[in-house]
């Protein structure tokens, strides 16, 4: 499995545009930008298709012609902007999958001709295990509320699983029990507070991460050979050495946008 990860960012991305915190200001001095969360998969399969997805794709300089499916967790936008299916109507009618939470396929149904029926959409909710353009797809329930029901992902090939823990505070304790015993190779897992601890449970911040990590070990999803990354990261977070630092405490890492893993 090819994971690119299109952007790492949270909504406003890093640095916020409208911010001169040291965070913003490291990231504007070193020249990085982290842009919302979006993850290609083997080219065929787009997660999180948010405002800049396909810039995103363009920009490392891939493209969308061999996509085969489209996964959203939640329909705030920085992860559903569906007029991509309306450009890409304009170029081909070849099948495409569109599956997530009931909110995500409302919002996305808005942008499709009805008599259309090259994209076909699927309605999952927290436990169902698909079959999605030849991955296996485990629903699992987010600790997150998006008009409605607000989904992760743990997506498997015939040799390497991803699990993807995005938007999320911590998990409950029937999400991971429902992740139990599903190792996986590659942990793309949020944390967009940082330092600041006491804003909401609809995320993590740096110590629910790192105990989420543990909750995820205890249960075998995380094992020494499992790479752990922080993603959906904030200016709340501190500059970037500090992070990695920080990071680095329980095991995980932050990589930049446009990075390519082999998993
Ligand atoms: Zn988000
Ligand atoms: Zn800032």
């Amino acid at each position: 499995m090819e994971v690119l990860l299109l952007g790492t960012g949270a909504a406003d991305g890093i640095p916020n545009v409208f911010c001169r915190c040291r965070t913003c200001d490291d990231y504007r001095e070193r020249g990085e930008l982290r842009t919302p969360t979006s993850v290609l998969v083997d080219g065929r399969l787009l997660i999180d298709p948010g405002p800049e997805a396909t810039r995103q794709v363009s920009r490392y300089g891939r493209d969308l012609s061999g996509l085969a499916a489209i996964l959203a967790g939640h329909a705030h936008d920085d992860h559903l902007d569906p007029s991509l299916l309306m450009h890409r109507g304009w170029v081909t009618s070849s099948p495409l999958e569109v599956a997530g939470p009931e909110p995500v396929i409302a919002i996305t149904s808005k942008w499709l001709d009805p008599d259309q029926e090259a994209v076909r959409l699927h309605v999952l909710t927290a436990g169902d295990e698909v079959e999605l353009a030849g991955y296996r797809v485990l629903a699992i329930a987010a600790n997150h509320y998006a008009f409605g029901e607000a989904l992760c992902y743990w997506i498997s090939d015939a040799s390497s699983a991803l699990l993807y823990l995005t938007d999320t505070g911590p998990l409950s304790a029937s999400a991971l029990d429902a992740l139990a015993g599903r190792r996986a190779d590659l942990v793309l897992l949020e944390e967009t507070f940082g330092d600041i601890t006491d804003r909401t449970d609809h995320h993590h911040h740096l110590l629910s991460f790192a105990q989420t990590v543990t909750a995820l070990r205890e249960r075998a999803v995380v094992d020494d050979a499992t790479q752990v990354l922080a993603i959906h990261l904030g200016h709340d977070n501190p500059p970037l050495a500090e992070l990695r630092d920080q990071l680095a405490r329980c095991g995980a890492q932050a990589l930049p946008d446009g990075t390519v893993l082999t998993v």
